[in-house]
């Protein structure tokens, strides 16, 4: 019987997509799509795949080019130390490659310590492997970090897997060298597994980006979790990787993407080879103006709802997780449920509750600044309305090729 998977969540950001659709032009800050454009070495390695009849079944674990780029990428920019190609999987986007992992790693009642709060499929894939997920809060104060001392706390003799998301999706939180080599060690005393999930390791502002399974003796035990999606926009296209050293776990996880997808869309493959051997100007040129956008965002959001929401602009990703002031009017249920659906009917606004996150995310909202200036201006515009104070900020120049018109939204 599978009546587990009825005790699984589907996340509130797809119970929130369906309210965007009844909404007239509305501004879509509530997902995590950035606004630009796959790159042209994407587009033209998609277009010549297609005229070279590249429309065939392929090899499961991913064409061997691919996958071959993929090592290199992981071993020259992310210091892991990935000897074989073989231990590449490519999967259908990073949500696939994390249900692979889960369910290769986890016997029923397995407890895995996931950040609180957190992206909601980090659970949902835990429990649809009958794993156990157990949260450990993340301190705003502390940038958006663990206190590692209640992380060990959490290790129990049922604990099999720390999952770590660094840059962190809601919060933007990164953590430290120190952190990830505190963590490291207590993995290795403890002897679990690391699930590292690495979305946004090209999307931090402050500090660096450091894959955990760089650190000695980490990659045995740490399973990378890399996405195409966000560092070459291609949300879309559906394109992920896994590395595992791990032959039995990787076996498991190949059986799995087989009988899943029997192999990722040819096509899109090809589009991932084209992202590896094109120019990677576009990974800067992206980041660069993300950054300018939480600015904007920051500065917008302190003048039209300063007395609303409070918080720091984030370190990494592409989030504002904002607290949601005590004294802002709400009635019975969670604040969060209740802001966003004001947002949402009265401002045009996408965003979604903290609490969808987790427990500690009560009290939040996030709003995604990946999208592009004029329709952040106007989602800007809509909260001065809704709240009532001045803010005036003129869109500049942007990368987008596609320019909103505010009015459209
Ligand atoms: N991990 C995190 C933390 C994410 O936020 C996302 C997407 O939003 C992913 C993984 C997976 O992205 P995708 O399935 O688009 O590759």
């Amino acid at each position: 019987m599978a009546a587990y998977l009825d005790a699984v969540p589907l996340s509130g950001i797809i119970r929130i997509r369906d309210m965007m659709y009844s909404v007239p032009n509305p501004f879509r800050l509530d997902q995590g799509d950035v606004s630009f454009d796959s790159p042209d070495s994407v587009k033209k390695a998609m277009v010549q795949a297609i005229a070279d009849n590249q429309t065939h079944y392929l090899q499961t674990a991913g064409v061997p080019r691919l996958r071959e780029l993929i090592a290199t990428k992981l071993r020259d920019k992310n210091r892991i130390p990935v000897e074989d190609t073989e231990d590449v999987l490519v999967t259908h986007g990073g949500i696939h490659g994390l249900y692979l992992i889960c369910r290769a790693l986890l016997e029923p009642g397995d407890e895995v310590i996931i950040p609180d709060p957190e992206w909601p499929p980090a659970a949902g894939n835990i429990l649809a492997a009958r794993g156990v997920p157990v949260g450990c809060p993340l301190h705003e104060a502390a940038g958006w970090r663990y206190d590692l001392d209640e992380l060990t706390s959490k290790i129990t003799d049922r604990t099999r897997v720390i999952y770590l998301n660094s840059p962190q999706n809601p919060t933007g939180g990164v953590l430290t060298r120190a952190d990830l080599e505190r963590i490291a060690e207590l993995a290795r005393e403890r002897n679990v597994w690391v699930i590292s999930d690495e979305a946004y390791e090209d999307v931090v502002f402050d500090g660096e980006h450091v894959s955990i399974a760089s650190l000695p003796g980490m990659y045995e035990r740490t399973i990378p979790l890399y996405t195409f999606s966000k560092s070459y926009a291609m949300t879309g296209l559906r394109l992920g990787y896994v590395a595992i050293r791990d032959a039995v776990i990787r076996d498991r996880a190949k059986k799995l993407l087989f009988y899943t997808a029997s192999n990722v869309a040819s096509v899109v493959q090809f589009g991932g080879i084209g992202a590896l051997e094109g120019p990677q100007d576009c990974i800067e040129t992206f980041r660069h103006e993300l950054r300018a956008r939480r600015d904007l965002f920051y500065r917008g959001i302190h003048d039209a709802a300063g007395g609303t929401f409070s918080g720091q602009p984030p370190a990494g990703a592409f989030y504002a997780f904002l607290r949601i002031s005590p004294a802002a009017p709400k009635t019975t249920g969670s604040a969060s449920w209740e802001m966003v659906e004001h947002l949402i009917k009265q401002g045009r606004v996408g965003c979604v509750p903290g609490v969808d996150f987790g427990p500690a995310g009560e009290g939040y909202i996030r709003f995604c600044f990946a999208r592009d200036r004029m329709e952040l201006a106007g989602a800007l515009a809509s909260m001065k309305r809704l709240f009532g104070t001045a803010f005036v900020e003129s869109p500049e120049s942007t990368t987008d090729s596609r320019l909103l018109s505010a009015d459209t939204h």
